[in-house]
């Protein structure tokens, strides 16, 4: 078995979309990043790379690439999943965890667990999302930025 842990930030700013576990949720700002900046997605990537020892999205993905910018995080989350089974792993679990005043995110988690289960070849009761407002302390509770966090059990094939 392997666990990993990711952790991720993006600046909420208006102009930008919010895109969290790759499904667009309406509001009036939206998170600022190279690619489609989906904190959510960044964290689950961070804790599949670190569960396998490798390098994290930074390095994998780096911003002021061309080949990222605007991209969907999704597309990269899949690339991600290429190297954890090339690593002769495979998924037991994940839990993502969002913090975030506001949007409300909690209407849209059954839709981003279907999003997600097919990439990760999970069943939706194996990917846990969850939401929580840090009580309108810190960045998250002045509505300056959206964060998320993730762990990932990995089982060797
Ligand atoms: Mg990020």
């Amino acid at each position: 078995m392997r666990i990993g842990q990711g952790f991720d930030v993006h600046r909420l700013e208006e102009g930008h979309k919010v895109i969290l576990c790759g499904i667009e949720i309406p509001h009036e700002k939206g998170l600022v990043g190279w690619s489609d900046a989906d904190c959510a997605v960044h964290a689950l990537m961070d804790a599949l790379l670190g569960a396998c020892g490798l390098p994290d999205i930074g390095h994998l993905f780096p911003p002021g690439d061309e080949r990222y910018r605007g991209v969907s995080s999704l597309t990269l989350l899949e690339y991600v999943m290429r190297r954890v089974n090339a690593g002769g792993y495979r998924i037991c679990n994940c839990d993502i965890t969002i913090m975030a005043e506001r949007p409300k995110i909690s209407p849209y988690i059954d839709e981003m667990k279907k999003k997600l289960a097919p990439i990760l070849e999970l069943r939706s009761d194996a990917i846990g999302i969850k939401a929580t407002t840090t009580e309108k302390l810190g960045f998250c509770g002045r509505e300056e930025g959206i964060a998320a966090s993730a762990v990932v059990l990995l089982t060797e094939v």
